[in-house]
C-alpha cells in the first residue's frame, strides 16, 4: 500500500498506513537520486537533510512520509519539531484551505482569525501570566523571534549584554548565532553581535566544569550568580539571560531544575529579563504547552515559533511581560507577520490538543518511548544515556571508556534506521545523539515500530563496526 491509496483530505483516521513503514529498494531510490543530483548542482552547498536522509518527498500524511521510489518511512523528525499532529493534519489543513480563500497576506493588521490565535495562544499561558503578557508576531522564523527578543530586552533595559549557554542553539541569523554555542558554523562568520557571555549549562552527566559525577551542587548556578554578582567579574548587568529548557540542537539535555530555579531567582533579583527559546520544546513537545510550566518558573519573554501552526505554515512569535512593552511603533517590523492560513491552522490545532487531549498522550507515549529506549542499554555499553523531556528525546552514544560522543555510530544507526523505514535526525556534540521528534499525537503502535527499528538497525551499526 502506498499513501496514494488513502482518502483524500480531510482524513478521518490519522494513522493511515496499517502496515507500517516500508523500503523497497536501496536508498536513494532512483528517482529520489535524479533529483537529489539535480539539487546538488543547483542548490547551496549548505543543504542540510537530504544529505544524510537521502530522499525526495513525493507526499506525507501523519506520522508518515512518501518518497519519490514509494518508500513509506515512519517520520521520527517531524519537520524539525515542527509538525506536533504529523504531516497535513485534516482539522489544521482544511482551516488553512479556507482561510486561503478568504485572506491571505495580512502584514499585522488584525483579523478574526490572528484575532481567534491570539486569544487562544495566550490562554495557554499558565494563568497568572496571561493578562500581563504581551504578544508580538514576528518574522516568520524562530531566529527572527530570537532577535526581536534580543532586541526588545536590549531596549527594555538599555543594556548591552547577553549571558547565554553552551550548546545552546537559538538559530543562523548574525545576532542568533551569535548566541548559539555551535563553534563550527559561527567561527567562519566574522562581525558577531558583540557582548555576549557564555555561562555552563548544567548537565550532570558530561559536567562542563570537569567535575565527578556526583559531586555537584549545581556549581553552575552558583558561578552563574557569582559571576553576575561580582563586582570584579567583568560581566556588566546583562540585558537579558537566554535559556533553552531543552537543548534540542545541543543534543536533547533538559535543563537541571534546581538549575533554572536559581537561574530564575537570580535574574528576578538583579532585574534582569529571562528569556526562555521554546521554538522547539514548546506548544506541547515536552508534555505541557511550554517546558517552563514544568520548571515551576515564569520567565520574562517566551520566543515560539516551529509547531505554533500545527501544519508547518510559518509563524513566529514572542509573549513577554507587559513592562518590558518599550517598543516604538515599527520597531521591530517585517513584511512576513500575518500569515493569515498559519493562523487559522494554529486555531484548529490549539482546539485538536483540546480535543483529543494530546498533551496526555505526549507524557503517555514519553513514558513508553522512554522504557523502549533504555532497553537499547543492553545491546551495547556505548548507549552512554537516554533522556529528554516529553517526545523531545534523545540517546547518546559514547565510548564506554574515553566517554567521547560515538558520531560514527551514531550515522550508522540514523542509516540504517532509515533503510528500515524510520526517519530520526543526530544532535549534540559531534553529533553523537540519536534525536526522536515524534508526531505528538503518535501511537502506541507507532512508537513500539520505531522502537523496534532503532533496535535492529543499533545491532546492525553495531555489527557493521565489528
Ligand atoms: N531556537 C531553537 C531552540 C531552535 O531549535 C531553532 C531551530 N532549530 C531556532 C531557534 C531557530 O529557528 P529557525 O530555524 O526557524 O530560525
Amino acid at each position: 500500500m502506498t499513501l496514494s491509496t488513502l482518502s483524500p483530505s480531510p482524513v478521518p483516521v490519522r494513522t493511515p498506513h496499517p502496515t507500517g513503514p516500508s523500503v523497497r529498494g536501496p536508498l536513494p531510490g532512483p528517482r529520489s537520486a535524479e533529483l537529489l543530483e539535480r539539487q546538488s548542482r543547483r542548490e547551496s552547498n549548505a543543504r542540510t537533510y537530504p544529505r544524510r536522509l537521502p530522499f525526495a518527498v513525493r507526499r506525507a500524511r501523519g506520522s508518515y512520509l512518501e518518497d519519490l521510489d514509494g518508500n513509506v518511512f515512519l517520520d521520527f523528525l517531524s519537520g524539525a519539531g515542527v509538525l506536533p499532529l504529523g504531516h497535513n493534519p485534516p482539522e489544521p489543513l482544511e482551516a488553512a484551505h479556507r482561510q486561503l480563500d478568504e485572506f491571505v497576506h495580512g502584514l499585522d493588521f488584525p483579523t478574526p482569525v490572528k484575532d481567534e490565535f491570539t486569544g487562544l495562544t495566550l490562554g495557554m499561558l499558565p494563568e497568572p501570566m496571561r493578562s500581563r503578557t504581551r504578544i508580538h508576531f514576528c518574522g516568520p522564523t524562530g531566529a527572527n523571534a530570537v532577535e526581536a527578543a534580543l532586541k526588545l530586552c536590549k531596549t527594555a533595559t538599555g543594556r548591552t549584554d547577553v549571558v547565554t549557554f553552551q550548546g545552546g542553539f537559538h538559530g543562523s541569523s548574525l545576532a542568533t548565532l551569535s548566541v548559539t554555542g555551535l563553534v563550527s558554523q559561527k567561527a567562519p562568520v566574522g562581525g558577531r553581535m558583540p557582548d555576549v557571555h557564555f555561562f555552563p549549562y548544567a548537565h550532570c552527566h558530561r559536567c562542563p566544569l570537569g567535575l565527578e559525577r556526583d559531586s555537584c551542587s549545581v556549581n553552575c548556578a552558583g558561578f552563574l550568580e557569582r559571576s553576575l554578582t561580582d563586582a570584579n567579574g567583568g560581566l556588566p548587568l546583562p540585558a537579558a539571560v537566554v535559556l533553552e529548557l531543552v537543548q534540542g540542537e545541543g543534543g536533547v539535555i533538559p535543563a537541571d531544575p534546581e538549575f533554572v530555579r536559581r537561574l530564575r531567582a537570580v535574574t528576578r533579583e538583579l532585574d534582569i529579563p529571562l528569556i526562555v527559546d521554546e521554538v522547539q520544546s514548546g506548544c506541547g513537545r515536552t508534555g505541557t504547552w511550554f517546558a517552563f510550566e514544568q520548571y515551576g518558573i515564569e520567565p520574562d519573554v517566551v520566543v515560539a515559533s516551529k509547531a505554533l501552526s500545527g501544519l508547518g505554515l510559518p509563524a513566529a512569535v514572542i509573549l513577554y511581560d507587559e513592562r518590558l512593552d518599550v517598543w516604538q511603533p515599527g520597531a521591530h517590523s517585517g513584511t512576513f507577520r500575518g500569515n493569515q492560513a498559519a493562523f487559522a491552522a494554529g486555531v484548529a490545532t490549539m482546539k485538536v490538543f483540546d480535543r483529543d487531549d494530546v498533551l496526555a498522550n505526549v507524557r503517555a507515549r514519553s513514558v513508553q518511548l522512554i522504557g523502549r529506549l533504555k532497553e537499547l542499554r543492553a545491546l551495547t555499553p556505548q548507549v552512554s544515556d537516554v533522556r529528554g523531556l516529553g517526545l523531545m528525546l534523545g540517546v547518546e552514544l559514547a565510548d564506554p571508556v574515553t566517554g567521547r560522543p560515538s558520531s560514527g555510530l551514531a550515522l550508522r544507526v540514523q542509516r540504517e534506521a532509515l533503510l528500515l523505514g524510520l526517519v530520526i535526525e543526530l544532535g549534540g556534540r559531534d553529533d553523537g545523539v540519536l534525536r526522536l521528534l515524534p508526531p505528538l499525537n503518535c501511537t502506541e503502535a507507532e512508537v513500539d515500530i520505531a522502537a523496534d527499528i532503532l533496535r535492529t538497525a543499533l545491532s546492525r551499526a553495531l555489527s557493521a563496526a565489528g
